[in-house]
């Protein structure tokens, strides 16, 4: 019996061994860290073999096929003793993708993906698709290969799953933008993260699509390198740049496969970013034969993603907003972009190398006062002292929603969008994200 190892028992990891379980394989999971409860019991219900806080040689290097999590570097020492063994390494999505002959709609990029995925999600559930969402969202692919039986996958795929990808294919393949992001994982080379991304289009053939933001320059002179076989459609914020979807005049426009248009005004969501998120869904909704009727409801009441641009309350003609989930700089630049009050953002956190000059101008142009919420936010203070905006230092929530409110006047906005990882003060960045709200509502 072949023997499948999996390394790392979250999401991904336990999804991967019941698939590879049902299947027929001699399963064996191993986790350097602590197993979640429901994991265990998900493993355990399976009869499926695991060990936590440790990885045993004797048991992993014995496997014909490792499926690794994306969360375990590529130089982990276990990574490294199973690459000198010439034993292959998968991804999960690589795994599951063996099991099904569903569509498969994939999304990468470095800012955008959840919202994306979620909303073509929630235009093809709403059409009557019997769909899935998988990826970094909700249940792991593999589980519901497993479990369901699914005719379309919608599926939010990091750079570091798509590395473990080899024969999978997208049936629509999105890619939203490449700018830096975890080139710690990259040999600090920006160049092996667009080549991650651009995995993407791997195995695609005539059949395949591929829908893609044309106004990006680092996606624009990838493509030159890429013999594409699938039929190429980019969309940008104007019309004459050769793209399918666009907005002219303040309509939202697709011209292929099905023209369809609508005003912008009717859209969701708000934001130059979310244009183009809202632009990606709409071809992609269209390409997987969604009538227009559906696409144009979709796209208008879709309720938005948790933690992005989300709105948290109005306190005494104040409003707040919720876009904890930006964790880089480029994010935040969208975040400030879509704001039409004068502005009082939240800064600060675990910094990745940041360069805060990409949101100068608009800090210049629509910040009344900063609030630094952070351990450390020297860095913070070196790039915005001089701006002559009131600034504020806090080390917890509560007194940064206070602080915020005392510089914000009728009329304005609070908006935490922070460029930073949460890990100094908080869990993760949705538990920053609660916290601002619970502390809004307190107010
Ligand atoms: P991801 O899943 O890629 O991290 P999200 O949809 O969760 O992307 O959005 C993360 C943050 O990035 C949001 O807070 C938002 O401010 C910003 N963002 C969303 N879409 C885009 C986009 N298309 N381009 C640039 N920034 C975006």
């Amino acid at each position: 019996m072949k023997r499948i190892v999996i390394l790392g028992a979250a999401e991904s990891g336990a999804g991967a061994a019941v698939l590879a379980k049902v299947k027929g394989f001699d399963v064996f999971v191993s986790d350097m860290s602590k197993i979640k409860d429901n994991y265990k019991a998900l493993l355990d219900s399976h009869n499926i073999v695991w060990e936590e806080g440790k990885h045993t040689e004797e048991l992993i290097l014995n496997a014909d096929e490792v499926i690794k999590s994306p969360g375990i570097p590529e130089n982990a020492p276990m990574i490294l003793k199973i690459k000198e063994k010439n034993i292959p390494i998968i991804s999960e999505i690589e795994f599951a993708g063996r099991y099904t002959n569903a569509k498969m709609i994939c999304i990468t990029g470095s800012n955008g993906k959840t919202t994306t995925t979620s909303l073509i999600y929630h235009i093809l559930k709403q059409a009557g698709y019997n769909v899935g969402l998988a990826g970094n969202i909700g249940r792991s692919l593999a589980l519901q290969v497993a479990e369901e039986n699914f005719d379309y996958y919608v599926i939010e795929l990091s750079s570091f799953q798509l590395d473990n990808m080899y024969d999978f294919k997208a049936d629509i393949a999105v890619l939203m933008n490449i700018t830096p992001d975890h080139l710690d994982r990259y040999d600090f080379k920006m160049q092996n993260y667009v080549d991650s991304k651009m995995r993407i289009i791997r195995n695609q053939t005539e059949q395949d699509a591929f829908v893609f933001w044309n106004d990006d320059p680092i996606v624009t002179e990838e493509l030159k390198k890429y013999d594409i076989k699938a039929r190429l459609c980019p969309f940008s914020e104007f019309k004459e740049k050769g793209a399918i979807g666009y907005v002219s005049d303040k309509v939202f426009t697709v011209e292929s496969p099905t023209p369809f248009n609508m005003e912008q005004e009717e859209l969701a969501l708000r934001g130059k970013h979310n244009l183009y998120n809202s632009l990606a869904a709409g071809i992609t909704a269209d390409l997987a034969g969604v009538s227009k009727e559906q696409i144009r409801k979709g796209l208008s009441d879709f309720a938005g993603v948790e933690h992005r641009l989300e709105k948290a309350g109005r306190v005494r003609g104040v409003d707040f907003v919720n876009d904890s989930k930006a964790t880089n700089v480029n994010a935040c630049w969208y975040a400030l972009e879509s704001m039409t009050q004068p502005t009082v953002l939240i800064l600060g956190g675990k910094d990745k190398g940041n360069d805060y000059s990409e949101i100068f101008d608009l800090v210049k142009e629509k910040c009344i006062g900063l609030v630094f919420l952070g351990v450390d936010n020297s860095k913070l203070h070196a790039a915005f002292d001089n701006f002559g905006i009131p600034i504020a230092d806090v080390k917890s929530m509560k007194d940064c929603v206070d602080e915020c409110y005392k510089m914000a006047k009728p009329g304005s906005c609070v908006l935490l969008s922070p460029c930073c990882a949460s890990f100094d003060l908080f869990k993760n960045m949705e538990d920053r994200g609660e916290q601002f709200k619970e502390c809004v509502k307190n107010l």
